[in-house]
Order: structure tokens, then C-alpha cells, then sequence
């Protein structure tokens, strides 16, 4: 039987929808509108489209949305002038860096200079700790819309045995804390996995954060599982693809993402859930 297919577009307009009710509402009671600043530094073609989509998605809902575009050349410490100075400001809810930077540029260094309450990617070192212990700073975009995703396919989460491949700060990381907090028995597999297909033939719950197009197959999935494909990579015909054999894997599975139009729609509209969390933590 085919799988039944996680709408994520859909699932991230009506998240989208939420966040702009609550936005209306508070602006209806005279508060401010939360301010989301994302900072591009250089031309990087990617990292252009998706830093316009995220001022477009933000000022859309009513957010006051600002797109901090710098040039290549930026020198590091004029980047962490700029950061000091959104985290001074106090209209300022959340702060996203555009990654990658340039190669002249520490990554680390930046992102460890974010206010850990404005950081709405999640991924300063306060937050990912956090994460790791059980508690809930900020999480990481991506990952927090698979977990919308997962909840909103399955009843409950309770018990299931989960397999994340890929074990990155970004995804697989944060992805694995996320579903152990919701009780799963969870595995991080890696490129260092010995007989991946007998791993992930275990999972009930399958969530694929690797870069590597259609690397798992149809016949490593459990029947019934439910597949979550993070992956995006684009194929020599320009085609997007995931990490999972979408036509294969949707005749085993119980519940699949398709690629494009799953897990990619919902890292921004988590982005927009972090910034209406971190307005509220920090102002009431
Ligand atoms: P990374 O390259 O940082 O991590 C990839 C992970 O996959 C690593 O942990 C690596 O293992 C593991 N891996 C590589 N090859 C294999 C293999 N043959 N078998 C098992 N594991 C393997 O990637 P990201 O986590 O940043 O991204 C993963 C994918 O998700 C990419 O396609 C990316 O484009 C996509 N993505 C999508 C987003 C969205 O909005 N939908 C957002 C972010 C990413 P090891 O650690 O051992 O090297």
C-alpha cells in the first residue's frame, strides 16, 4: 500500500497562519511587533534566495523583518560589531547569520556572539547545551519542524524506536535530543554505521539528514514505518532530490515526506515560531 504523504507546505502555512494570529494579537494590545534581523554577508546565490524568502515570510505574518546584506568582504570584526549592536537593540527579538560565511570568517566565533536569546537558529553553544540536557533554549529550526511533522503523523511518540541518520550540529544532533525528549529509543547512525539497511530496517520512526541523493533504499525500511527526508540535493537535471528513494520508499512506508515540499517548508516557519518564543521570553 502507498504511504500517505506529510504535507509539509501545507503544514507550514497553517503554522505560518498560527504565528500571524498571534502577531495581529499582540500588535492589537499595543505591543510592539517582534523584529527578526537576518545578516547576509556576500552573493552566495543559495544563501540570496533564502535569506529574501525569510524577510518575505517574516514581514508577511507582520513581524518587523530586516535583511542586514553585507558585503563579501566584511571583515570579522566588523560582523561582530554588527551583531553586539542587534544584540544591544532592544527591538531586536531574533538574530539569524546566513551560513556559510565566508572562509575569512570564524563561524564559530559569530555565532558564539549571539545574544543565546536571540538566537533563533538555535545553534549558539547555551542552546545546543541546553538541548543536550533535556531543557528547551531555542532548537534549531529545522529539527524542530520535523518533530511538528512526526507529532502531527503519529499519535504518540511514546516507545517508538528511532533512527536519525546523519549527526550534525544542524540536524542529526539536535533531531536525536528532540526525539528522546518525546521518548524514543533513538539511534544516531553516521558514515562510520556498520550495515546501515539493518539499522534502519529497526525504526519505526526514520529521519534521513545525510546529503547523499537517494541513498536509502526502499527495502531498508520497515512496512509501516514513517519516514522524514531532510535531505535536499540538487540532481544534474536541476530536480531537487532527498536523502531517501522517495519511489521506493513510499510503497513500504506508513507515512513519507516528499522532496521538495516536506521538512524544507517548515525550517522557516520555525524560524518564525523561534522569534515569537524568544519576544515572549525575553519581554513577558
Ligand atoms: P552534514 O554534511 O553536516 O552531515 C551529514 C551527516 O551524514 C554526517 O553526520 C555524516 O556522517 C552522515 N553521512 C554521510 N555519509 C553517510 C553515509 N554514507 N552513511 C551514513 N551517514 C552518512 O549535513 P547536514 O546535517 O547539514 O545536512 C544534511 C542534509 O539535510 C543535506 O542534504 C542538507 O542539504 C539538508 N538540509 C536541509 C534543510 C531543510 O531545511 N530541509 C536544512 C539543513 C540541511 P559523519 O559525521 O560520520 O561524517
Amino acid at each position: 500500500m502507498a504511504a500517505r504523504i506529510i504535507d509539509g507546505k501545507a503544514a507550514a502555512a497553517e503554522l505560518r497562519a498560527e504565528i500571524g494570529r498571534e502577531v495581529a494579537a499582540l500588535k492589537a494590545n499595543g505591543k510592539p511587533a517582534p523584529g527578526l534581523h537576518v545578516v547576509l554577508v556576500g552573493e552566495d546565490p543559495a544563501s540570496k534566495v533564502y535569506v529574501a524568502s525569510k524577510e518575505k515570510l517574516a514581514a508577511e505574518i507582520g513581524m518587523n523583518s530586516v535583511a542586514h546584506r553585507l558585503p563579501a568582504e566584511t571583515t570579522e570584526a566588523a560582523l561582530l560589531a554588527k551583531i553586539a549592536e542587534l544584540n544591544a537593540d532592544d527591538g531586536v527579538d531574533g538574530i539569524l547569520v546566513q551560513l556559510p560565511l565566508p572562509r575569512h570568517i570564524d563561524t564559530g566565533r559569530v555565532i558564539d556572539a549571539i545574544d543565546p536569546a536571540k538566537d533563533v537558529d538555535g545553534l549558539h553553544p547555551i542552546n545546543a547545551g541546553l538541548l543536550a540536557g533535556g531543557k528547551n533554549g531555542l532548537v534549531p529550526c529545522t529539527p524542530l519542524g520535523c518533530m511538528l511533522l512526526l507529532k502531527q503523523a503519529l499519535p504518540s511518540l511514546s516507545g517508538l524506536d528511532a533512527v536519525v541518520i546523519g549527526r550534525s550540529e544542524l540536524v542529526g544532533r539536535p533531531v536525536a535530543q528532540l526525539l528522546l525528549q518525546a521518548d524514543c529509543t533513538v539511534t544516531i547512525a553516521h558514515s562510520r554505521t556498520r550495515d546501515l539497511p539493518a539499522v534502519v530496517n529497526r525504526a519505526d520512526i526514520v529521519v534521513a539528514a545525510v546529503g547523499r541523493p537517494r541513498m536509502v533504499k526502499g527495502d531498508w525500511i520497515k512496512p509501516g514505518a514513517t519516514v522524514i527526508d531532510v535531505g535536499i540535493n540538487r540532481m544534474p537535471d536541476g530536480k531537487l532530490a532527498g536523502d531517501v528513494d522517495y519511489a521506493e520508499a513510499a510503497e513500504v512506508a506508513g507515512a513519507i515526506t516528499p522532496v521538495p515540499g516536506g521538512v524544507g517548508p517548515m525550517t522557516i516557519a520555525c524560524l518564525l515560531r523561534n522569534t515569537l518564543t524568544a519576544y515572549r521570553a525575553r519581554r513577558g
